[in-house]
């Protein structure tokens, strides 16, 4: 019998009513806000910043990933089960999946196999209306913007070619980045140029999950850059008194979503910013949750180390106070094989040779990561097609710069596979100590914050900027905005900035083209290639494979 799909595996899970989740960490089945059956929403109350600061935080990342993505999910959804298993309290906080690659090519983001978050096909369709929330809260925004400009009574004077607030959709479709909006005559508005991004690359989904509360929300909502007027003048979201409408809309949004492991135990999934372009992690509001619940919180960053952890570490817990306890890097043998030069086609199949050389991209990334104090785990996400050659030689390589590897089976064995795991991440967080070194300081020159990160994460020589890079530089220091966090929008698939080159690149400098800003976030970033904000759809979506029966059954989804 072949293994059962994701689909099935979800389908045949025997699905406990929330408020028995919600029971074992400790939540009152009055407090909680009920989304049918099997989802809730958890009041803010539930922070308590005492048991933050006792709680353990866990976090997951990976190498470079291959385009399949090599399972920070599914291992960090395993992992609370098998945390769960040797009688930690622990709770997975995850980020929530977009429609986009749920009907194009990557498919859901809940884990997979045995290591998944239940209900599935509600957490892959709209879930509980976040992203729903977010658009409108963004669109209210562009909205009041082209109002202002059709309005001479009250004009801010806005210059509309200066616009840089975009609309935004949770669907891939690429006809939207470039549109002409305002045709049809003076009271059909002003025509000018504008585009669509996909929800998750919406500032309003990074604000979201950078915001500590109401108030913090409404600031940041507030301090959203627009354009300049006619006169050279910022424009902000504030200028529009837009912010307390956009956090009504967010009212429910703001609240963390409960759902459950396919083992009945609790996993928060909360916000889903992109990890390229913005800080691709969960809700600094979730984690809170989660840490003030439970002993342990499992949270993934998004892409490989040298994106998300990066990311995570300081941007995140910079703003939120948070030091990981212990850190897990998740590699595949496949990835290993691919960074080692084997070509297409030929992934899925033993080649200790390409794996003893493709092992350098892993420990680039854990030695980062123990410069900074942080001594990762590595996690070898056990595929079928993995040897034990390949495996005992990842095992022996880690071991000669003092850490772990140990084979996680979450896929095939759920929690059953992952206690080896659950073992070593609880010696690390009680035996290593978490005094993480942040790389940079916010008030040091943005020049000298990314060198840091280029030099000491990528492995980079130095920077080129390009004149436009520059002259953006000269507009975030005029805007007072020079003292922010760096937020690294570079390619997923490499240490570098040029995804073909694979492995442990040497003797590169990487080149800044240009630079965004995000000063509702929080954040400067800086644009290494081209990013993409509205994906489109493959030549064969995945919405060609689903179906829904008489009965509401569906099928296809994965
Ligand atoms: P990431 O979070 O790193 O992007 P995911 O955990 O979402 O990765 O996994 C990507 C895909 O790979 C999912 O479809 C998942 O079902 C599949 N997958 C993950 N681990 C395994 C495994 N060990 N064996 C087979 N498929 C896996
Ligand atoms: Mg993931």
């Amino acid at each position: 019998m072949s293994f059962p799909t994701d689909l099935e595996i979800a389908q045949n899970a025997d699905i406990q009513h929330i408020r028995k989740i919600a029971a074992k960490i400790g939540i009152a089945e009055d407090d909680l806000e009920y989304y049918g059956k099997y989802k809730a929403k958890i009041p803010l109350s539930y922070i308590d910043e005492q048991k933050v600061a006792q709680s353990k935080l866990i976090l997951v990342s990976a190498i470079n990933p291959t385009p399949a993505g090599e399972g920070k999910t599914t291992v960090s959804v395993g992992l609370c089960d098998g945390l769960n298993r040797i009688g930690k309290k622990a709770i997975a906080v995850l980020r929530e999946p977009s429609l986009g690659p749920v009907f194009g090519i990557k498919g859901g983001a809940a884990g997979g196999g045995y290591a998944q978050v239940i209900p599935m096909v509600d957490i892959n369709l709209h879930f509980t209306g976040d992203f729903s929330a977010i658009e409108k809260a963004n669109n209210l925004l562009a909205a009041l913007i082209d109002n202002n400009i059709q309005n001479r009574k009250f004009s801010l004077n806005i210059d509309p070619r200066t616009i840089v607030w975009k609309r935004v959709m949770d669907m891939n479709d690429r006809a939207l980045r470039n549109i002409i909006i305002g045709l049809g005559g003076t009271a059909s508005g002003v025509p000018r140029e504008d585009g669509f991004n996909i929800t998750p690359a919406s500032e309003v989904m990074a604000i979201l999950c950078m915001s500590e509360n109401f108030e913090d929300l409404k600031t940041r909502l507030g301090n959203i850059f627009i354009g300049y007027t006619f006169d050279k003048k910022p424009v902000y979201a504030r200028d529009l008194k837009a912010e307390a409408a956009m956090a009504i809309l967010l009212r429910d949004a703001i609240k963390p979503n409960l759902v459950q492991t396919l083992e009945g135990n609790p996993a928060i999934l909360h916000g889903g910013p992109f990890a390229n372009i913005a800080q691709g992690t969960n809700t600094i509001i979730a984690t809170k949750t989660g840490m003030s619940l439970a002993e342990y919180t499992v949270t993934e960053a998004g892409f490989g180390a040298d994106l998300g952890a990066e990311k995570f570490l300081h941007i995140k817990c910079r703003s939120a106070g948070f030091k990981p306890a212990a850190m897990v890097i998740v590699t595949t043998v496949r990835a290993m094989r691919y960074h080692g030069g084997a070509k297409k086609g030929f992934f899925e199949s033993p080649d200790l040779a390409s794996v003893q050389l493709g092992i350098d991209n892993l420990k680039k990334h854990v030695e980062n990561y123990i410069k900074l104090n942080l001594k990762p785990v590595v996690a070898i996400n056990h595929f079928a097609t993995d040897s034990p050659e390949e495996i005992a030689f990842i095992q022996e390589e880690c071991s000669k710069i003092g850490v772990k590897a140990i084979v996680a089976h979450e896929f095939t064995q759920g929690g059953a596979g992952m206690t080896e795991l659950a073992e070593e991440v609880v010696n690390a967080a009680e035996n290593y100590g978490n005094d993480f070194q942040m790389l940079y300081e916010v008030n040091e020159k943005v020049e000298v914050k990314i060198d840091r990160i280029a030099t000491e994460i990528y492995g980079a020589d130095g920077v080129v900027y390009s004149t436009k890079a520059k002259n953006d530089l000269k507009v975030i220091c005029d805007l007072g905005l020079d003292h922010l966090p760096i937020c690294m929008a570079k390619t997923q698939k490499s240490l570098s900035d040029n995804e073909r080159k694979i492995g442990r690149p040497a003797g590169f400098k990487i080149n800044v083209r240009e630079f965004e800003f995000a000063a509702g976030a929080g954040f400067i970033i800086p644009i290494l290639g081209d990013m993409m904000r509205m994906p489109g759809l493959p030549n064969v979506p995945a919405s060609e494979g689903m179906d829904i029966d008489k009965f509401g059954n569906i099928t296809g989804l994965s």
